[in-house]
């Protein structure tokens, strides 16, 4: 099984959620997801709940937990449940897509 997850603010991909998350966390990297209005929507649809934001920190960022750490990289559950959410928010934004696509109407009557 293709178990690739992609991080929906920089279109990285991760072969493990563990991975993604931790890419959602890190300070070091340049990804716009922590930066997002969207950012707990975001983690929610790729973590299915599993990681929550914790309030912000003195710095105003966005303190989060991950459930990673509390489940262990290990858990099969988690990395599961990641990937599935992974999964189905990217069909749906395919889907959106799809259908912007169809809504222009280009339907050249020339
Ligand atoms: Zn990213």
């Amino acid at each position: 099984m293709d178990a690739k997850l992609r991080c929906p603010a920089c279109l990285r991909q991760y072969q493990s959620a563990t991975a993604l998350i931790q890419h959602a966390e890190s300070q070091a990297i340049k990804c716009q997801i922590r930066e997002s209005n969207e950012y707990k929507a975001a983690v929610d649809q790729i973590t299915g709940g599993f990681v929550d934001t914790a309030g912000r920190h003195q710095d105003h960022t966005i303190r989060y937990i991950a459930a990673a750490a509390c489940f262990g990289e290990a858990t099969e559950g988690f990395e599961a449940q990641v990937a599935k959410a992974n999964v189905a928010y990217w069909t749906k934004q395919e889907k959106k897509r799809e259908e912007m696509m169809k809504e222009p109407a280009d339907e050249n009557s020339w």
